[in-house]
């Protein structure tokens, strides 16, 4: 547990949370500023701050449980679509600093937009990202 880390707390029961799922790694909240309805956080019980810092073992465990909750959370709902988001850094929009995955329903004309402006791949910009791998 980090000190001061709202989601450590979450996670590990000390804070009350409207707890949808729960099992010895993680458990998933209801959002409480939802995007859509049946916006839910997936939290792991360890506190990693960001992907960069997922323990793998955490992390290959992570896709499985969005697939399984997501199928029911779309189901449920239904909801027409899902989105998968996961911020890292706060210029990505990471606002608490344990990693979470958002499961976020989509629903014909909601108000959602996770939409960016499509740029230009340079020839300059392929070479250096390709350089990297
Ligand atoms: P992010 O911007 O990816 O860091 O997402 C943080 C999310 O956590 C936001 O969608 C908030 O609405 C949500 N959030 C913050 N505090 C709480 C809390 N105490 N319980 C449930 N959700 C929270
Ligand atoms: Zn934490």
């Amino acid at each position: 547990m980090e000190n001061n880390c709202i989601f450590c707390k979450i996670a590990n029961g000390e804070i009350p949370a409207a707890t949808v799922y729960e099992d010895e790694d993680f458990r998933a909240i209801l959002d409480l500023g939802p995007a859509s309805k049946g916006h839910t956080l997936i939290l792991p019980k360890k506190h990693a701050a960001n992907l960069f810092e997922l323990p793998e073992e955490t992390a290959k465990k992570v896709l499985p449980l969005a697939k399984k909750l997501g199928a029911r959370l779309e189901e449920g709902l239904h909801a027409e679509g899902l989105n998968v988001v996961q911020n890292n850094g706060e210029a990505a929009g990471q606002t608490v600093m344990h990693f979470h995955v958002h499961l976020i329903p989509r629903y014909k004309n909601d108000t959602v937009d996770v939409k960016w402006a499509q740029g230009t791949l340079t020839e300059d910009d392929k070479k250096e990202i390709l350089g990297l791998f």
